[in-house]
């Protein structure tokens, strides 16, 4: 076991109590020490939140280092799903950005057609970001801001089975996932790829950005097709891409979390976050943002500040909106992804995906019957909160 502490700011300061904030039903914890089960995003954010109030926090992660789960690949953080900048929006949240992120305003989009399509932004539709535990990485600079901010880092320990806020990512495969990073002489390129018959209700991408590229499908349901998926598309990012290098190459599966919370405090008192609570976006399984939108939340609630009209607003009706698309997306064939790709070229990409995205009536309707019809009515292993779940493929 490794403890990893700055040194600095938790000297002299004598935390106050705070009762955790909640709706009607819930037993106030009282929060002098907090106990943190998990250091990837939701983790540390939390941990930082609670930290500069004068809370005593302790984050337990089972691997050294930092980033957890992932390698060093690029991933994104979405700017696309509402009005608000991200960069704004963990601002605002307190947590400065002062990460390396670069801002994504084009992408080549491929259709199972063999079409290519150029997507285009004003205003970025996502920021890439470096995940693991390399310097420069949105991992590594959760961990500074943790440290500078006095929390202490167990690393390499399983969390105890007394943590107050449960942070430890996904519990079960509601998705798969398989990810290629290396380095590459490939220009630096955003490619995704649209083709139901090679990652069906899926896609698959391949980013490379100053000669580090991330290859990645991802798969929510036929899941066996995973491998024969990989192998395809690989073929057609080479195909429409040319010939390049892959050296330094790291291979490895992955899977995914998304059910819906009821709210972010077990009937227990403990509190859960970003995916292990099932914080993540159904359409494409995008987490990040959410992750850390979920901290700030959870935080606010330790500290006696729970907003349950900004959870229902900006967690949950969000997540709802997902499932309608999802529906969608899945029922897409051919002709109708050629017709996504073409249309999200024809104006800009990231006004097209807000408006895609942004929770009405129509699109709550659609997401009560698809709710209802793929509800898992066999048990689940989400946490307790857990109020919705697809059902699992057999
Ligand atoms: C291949 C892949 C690509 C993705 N790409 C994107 C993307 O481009 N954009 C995007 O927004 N989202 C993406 N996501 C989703 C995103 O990574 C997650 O939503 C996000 O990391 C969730 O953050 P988290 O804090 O909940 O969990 P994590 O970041 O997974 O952190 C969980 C932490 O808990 C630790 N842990 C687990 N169990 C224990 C235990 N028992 N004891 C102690 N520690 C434990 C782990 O080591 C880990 O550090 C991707 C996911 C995958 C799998």
């Amino acid at each position: 076991m490794r403890e990893v502490t700055s040194g600095a700011g938790r000297a002299g300061r004598r935390p106050e109590k705070t009762a955790a904030g909640g709706g009607p039903g819930y037993n106030p914890r009282v929060s002098q020490s907090i106990k943190i089960a998990g250091g990837g995003l939701s983790g540390l954010a939390t941990a930082v939140l609670l930290a500069r109030q004068g809370v005593e926090v302790e984050v337990y992660d089972r691997h050294r280092g930092g980033g957890g789960r992932f390698t060093g690949g690029w991933q994104v953080l979405e700017n696309e799903s509402r009005e608000l900048d991200a960069l704004a929006e963990l601002r605002a949240i307190g947590l400065a950005p002062d990460f390396p992120a670069i801002p994504a305003t084009r992408a080549l989009f491929l259709d199972g057609s063999e079409r290519r399509f150029e997507v285009a932004s004003a205003a970025p539709y996502a920021y890439f970001v470096r995940r693991g535990g390399a310097e420069g990485s949105l991992d590594s600079w959760l961990r500074r801001l943790a440290l500078g901010a006095g929390v202490v880092l167990r690393e390499g320990v399983a969390a105890p089975p007394d943590a107050d806020v449960i942070a430890s990512g996904p519990r079960q495969a509601d998705g798969v996932a398989r990810e290629l990073v290396f380095t590459s002489d490939l220009p630096d390129t955003v490619a995704v790829l649209f083709d139901p018959a090679i990652t069906p209700t899926g896609y698959a991408y391949l980013f490379c950005l100053g000669g580090h590229a991330t290859f990645g499908v991802a798969q929510v349901r036929r899941v066996r097709r995973l491998a024969a998926a990989r192998e395809a598309a690989w073929r057609r990012f080479r195909e429409v891409l040319g010939e390049f290098d892959v050296r330094d190459g790291n291979e490895h599966g992955q899977f995914m979390n998304f059910s819906l919370p009821r709210h972010l405090r077990g009937e227990d008192g403990r509190w859960h976050v970003g995916e292990e609570a099932g914080v993540q976006d159904f359409l494409f399984g995008l987490g990040n943002r959410l992750a850390l939108r979920s901290a700030g939340l959870a935080a606010a609630g330790i500290a006696g500040r729970w907003d349950g009209a900004a959870f229902r607003s900006t967690l949950l009706r969000p997540m709802r909106t997902t499932v309608a698309l999802r529906f969608v997306y899945e029922r897409m064939g051919r002709r109708a992804f050629a017709a996504f790709c073409s249309r999200a070229s024809r104006g800009d990409f990231r006004r097209f995906l807000i408006r895609l995205q942004r929770p009405d009536a129509a699109k709550d309707a659609i997401a009560r019957l698809v709710m209802a019809a793929w509800r898992e009515r066999h048990g689940c292993r989400h946490t307790p909160l857990c109020v919705w779940c697809r059902e699992r493929e057999s």
